[in-house]
C-alpha cells in the first residue's frame, strides 16, 4: 500500500493513505542503513502490521523545515505594508528553483496600491509568467487551489506579507504558524523543527514556512545562472558567458532592448557579487 507521511511524532509516523490516516512505525532496517524518513516521504506501508515498508526516492529534501518532495512553494509577495520586494523574490526563485522545486508567485495587498501601480504589478505578472512561472493575485483562491491539487505545497516570502491570511482564505480550519506568531510567543526555535502537512482539498500544504535563510551558500555561479530561466533563451558569443563583464553578451543585449526585465539582470548581478565574495573569502 503506497502513502506518505504527513507528521511525524517521535517514532510514530502518520501515513496519509488515499483519504486514510494510518499511524505507523518505521522498520528498524532503516536505522541501520541510517535512513531517517521524513515528512513528506513517499512510503510503501504493510498495512497488517503499521509498519513503513519502504521508502521511495526523494526529488528533493529541504533542511528548514525538515521536509521531503516538496512540489511547490508558494512564495507570497506583498506588493505594500511590507513595501515589494523584488531583490527577495528573485532571490527566493533561484533559492526555490536550485532545490528543483517549482516557484509560484502570489502577490497579496493589491486592495492598498494606486490603480496606476497596479498596472506595474500587472506587467510584472506578465513577465514573470512569460519566462515560465505562474502568478497569482491572492483574491484567484479557486485557480490558486487548483493549480497546487494533489501537490507538496510550502510557503515562502517575508513576514506580513500575508502567508496565513492567504491559508486560511483556503481553509478556515487550517491554521499555519506562521514566524511571526512564533516569534511573538518566543517560540520561534520549534518551528524549524516540526512541521506537519495539512490536506487543503487534497493538497498537502506545510504548517511551517519555508526557505526563511536566505543565503547563497552552496550554489555555484554557474547554478546561479540557470536559475534565471529566460537567460537560457539567448546565445552570447562565449560559451560559458557569466553575462557580467563579457562583450558581446546577448543577455545584457536583451536587457538593453527590455526584453529582460532590468530588476532580473541587476539582482543576477547581486547574486553573481555575493557568491563571488563568498569564494573569495571562503565563507
Ligand atoms: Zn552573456
Amino acid at each position: 500500500m503506497n502513502g506518505q507521511i504527513i507528521k511525524i511524532i517521535s517514532n510514530l509516523y502518520t501515513v496519509k493513505s488515499n483519504d486514510l490516516l494510518i499511524g505507523c512505525h518505521a522498520r528498524g532496517v532503516f536505522r541501520k542503513k541510517g535512513i531517517t524518513p521524513l515528512v513528506g516521504d513517499k512510503v510503501i506501508i504493510d498495512p497488517k502490521n503499521n509498519i513503513i515498508t519502504e521508502i521511495l526516492e526523494r526529488k528533493n529534501e529541504l533542511k528548514r523545515p525538515v521536509i521531503a518532495n516538496v512540489d511547490i512553494a508558494l512564495i507570497v509577495t506583498s506588493v505594500k505594508e511590507p513595501n515589494l520586494d523584488l531583490i527577495l523574490l528573485d532571490k527566493l526563485i533561484t533559492n526555490i528553483t536550485y532545490n528543483n522545486i517549482e516557484p509560484v508567485i502570489v502577490f497579496t495587498k493589491l486592495d492598498l496600491i494606486s490603480d496606476e501601480s497596479k498596472d506595474s504589478i500587472d506587467s510584472l505578472r506578465e513577465y514573470y509568467e512569460i519566462i515560465g512561472i505562474k502568478v497569482f493575485y491572492n483574491d484567484e483562491i479557486t485557480e490558486i487551489k487548483k493549480y497546487i491539487k494533489d501537490k507538496l505545497v510550502v510557503l515562502a516570502g517575508q513576514s506580513g506579507a500575508g502567508k496565513s491570511s492567504l491559508v486560511n482564505k483556503m481553509d478556515s480550519k487550517y491554521n499555519i504558524e506562521t514566524n511571526e506568531i512564533s516569534k511573538s510567543l518566543g517560540r520561534g526555535k520549534h518551528t524549524t523543527r516540526h512541521v506537519e502537512l495539512y490536506d487543503i482539498d487534497g493538497s498537502l500544504v506545510a504548517d511551517t514556512p519555508g526557505f526563511s535563510k536566505l543565503d547563497l551558500s552552496t550554489i555555484t555561479k554557474e547554478e546561479l545562472k540557470n536559475t534565471f530561466i529566460e537567460f537560457n533563451n539567448y546565445e552570447c558569443k562565449f560559451k560559458n558567458c557569466m553575462h557580467n563583464k563579457e562583450k558581446e553578451c546577448s543577455v545584457k543585449d536583451a536587457v538593453e532592448n527590455k526584453k529582460i526585465l532590468e530588476t532580473r539582470y541587476n539582482n543576477y548581478i547581486k547574486f553573481l557579487e555575493e557568491i563571488e565574495w563568498r569564494l573569495a573569502y571562503h565563507l
